[in-house]
C-alpha cells in the first residue's frame, strides 16, 4: 500500500530535491540570534531546543509606533522578573537587550513594529533531561506590527465568545512569567470560531472570565472600570488602562468579573500590547448594552495613542 493510500488525503512527500522554505512566507523584519542580526526567514532554532519541545521559555513583547517604542521599561522589567523566576541566564543585561531591540527595528526599518524579546531554556549537547544543563538561548526580533483586531472590528467592536476552557491556573503556572501555555487559549480560539465568534475569553479556576489569546479583558459599569484580578497576565497594556483611569479620574479595580457581570456591563473592551484598547460589542451573539462602543472606552483609545508621543512613555527607536 502506498503511503498516501493508507494515510488518506495526506500529499505525497516531496523529492528530496524540493526541500526550500519559501522566503516570502516569513514577515519583514529583523532578528537577533547567536549574536547575529538577521532577515527572519534565516533565523531558526534546533528541534531540541526545550522551548520548542516542553514550551520551556520567556518572553515579552512591546511595540514600537512612529518610530517610538511605548513602555519599553515595563517589558523589560516583566522580561527580566520573567527569566529570573525560571533560572535562566542570559549574557546581557537591560541596557544589552534594549540595545538589541532598537537595533532589530533599526535594522528593519519598521516605524511600526511588533518587537518580541525570549529566552528559551535551550538544548543541552547530551540531550540530557536536566534543565540546569541546558543552554539558555535569547532571541529578538522586529516585525511589523499587528493587532488583535482589524480596522472593521475596530471601528465596530469585536464579536467575543466565552469559552468554557480554563486557563492554566497560578498554582501551575505564575501568570507573572509571559509564557507560550496557549493551548487553552488556542482551544477557546476554535470554540470561538465554531460559534462564529472573532475572538475567545476564556474562564479562571473559580469560573470568572480570565484573558484570552494575547489580551486582558475590562468591563465598565456605572462609569466603574473592572479587570480579572487572579490568573492573568499583568498586561503593560492593562496596566497602561489604570495609571490613564488615575489621571482621568475614573474609578477602576482588578476584581473577580463573573460571565454574568461581563455580559451585563455598560462597556467592555480587551487589552493587548498587539492593538492597545480594542472594544467589545458582541458577547455570545448578544450585544454588549446598545451594542454600540462606550465613551469611556473611547476615551480611553484616544488618550492611549495620545501617550504615544509623550517622552514620559515613548523612547524614540535609535534609527541610523
Ligand atoms: N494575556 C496574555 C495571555 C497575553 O499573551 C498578553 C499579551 O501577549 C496579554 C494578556 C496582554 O499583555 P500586554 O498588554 O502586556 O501586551
Amino acid at each position: 500500500m502506498s503511503r498516501s493510500a493508507a494515510a488518506g488525503s495526506i500529499v505525497p512527500l516531496p523529492a528530496l530535491s524540493d526541500r526550500h522554505i519559501d522566503p516570502h512566507s516569513y514577515p519583514d523584519g529583523i532578528a537577533f540570534l547567536d549574536g547575529q542580526y538577521l532577515p527572519m526567514s534565516q533565523a531558526k532554532i534546533s528541534v531540541l531546543d526545550w522551548g520548542f519541545l516542553h514550551s520551556d521559555a520567556t518572553y515579552d513583547t512591546v511595540h514600537v509606533w512612529n518610530g517610538s517604542f511605548f513602555r519599553l521599561d515595563l517589558h523589560l522589567d516583566r522580561f527580566f522578573g520573567g527569566l529570573e523566576k525560571l533560572r535562566m541566564t542570559i549574557p546581557f543585561d537591560r541596557d544589552g537587550v534594549s540595545e538589541i531591540l532598537h537595533n532589530c527595528v533599526a535594522l528593519s526599518g519598521h516605524r511600526a513594529a511588533y518587537v518580541e524579546m525570549l529566552c528559551t531554556r535551550g538544548a543541552s549537547p547530551t540531550f540530557s533531561r536536566d534543565p540546569r544543563q541546558a543552554v539558555n538561548r535569547f532571541m529578538a526580533f522586529a516585525v511589523p506590527f499587528g493587532s488583535v483586531a482589524n480596522a472593521e472590528q475596530l471601528r465596530r467592536g469585536l464579536h467575543v465568545a466565552i469559552s468554557d476552557k480554563v486557563r492554566i491556573p497560578p498554582a501551575s503556572i505564575d501568570p507573572a512569567i509571559k509564557n507560550y501555555h496557549w493551548l487553552d487559549l488556542v482551544r477557546g480560539l476554535y470554540d470561538a470560531y465554531d460559534r462564529g465568534a472573532e475572538t475567545a475569553l476564556i474562564l479562571d479556576f473559580n469560573g470568572n472570565v480570565a484573558e484570552g489569546p494575547g489580551f486582558n479583558v475590562f468591563c465598565v459599569k456605572d462609569g466603574r472600570l473592572s479587570t480579572p484580578a487572579i490568573g492573568v497576565l499583568p498586561g503593560i497594556t492593562r496596566r497602561t488602562v489604570f495609571d490613564l483611569c488615575a489621571e482621568e479620574g475614573f474609578a477602576a479595580a482588578a476584581a473577580d468579573v463573573s460571565v454574568a457581570a461581563l455580559k451585563g456591563a455598560d462597556e467592555v473592551f480587551i487589552t493587548s500590547t498587539a492593538g492597545g484598547i480594542m472594544p467589545v460589542t458582541v458577547i455570545d451573539g448578544v450585544p454588549v448594552a446598545d451594542g454600540k462602543i462606550g465613551a469611556i472606552t473611547s476615551r480611553l483609545m484616544a488618550l492611549y495613542w495620545q501617550k504615544h508621543d509623550d517622552p514620559a512613555w515613548a523612547s524614540p527607536v535609535r534609527y541610523p
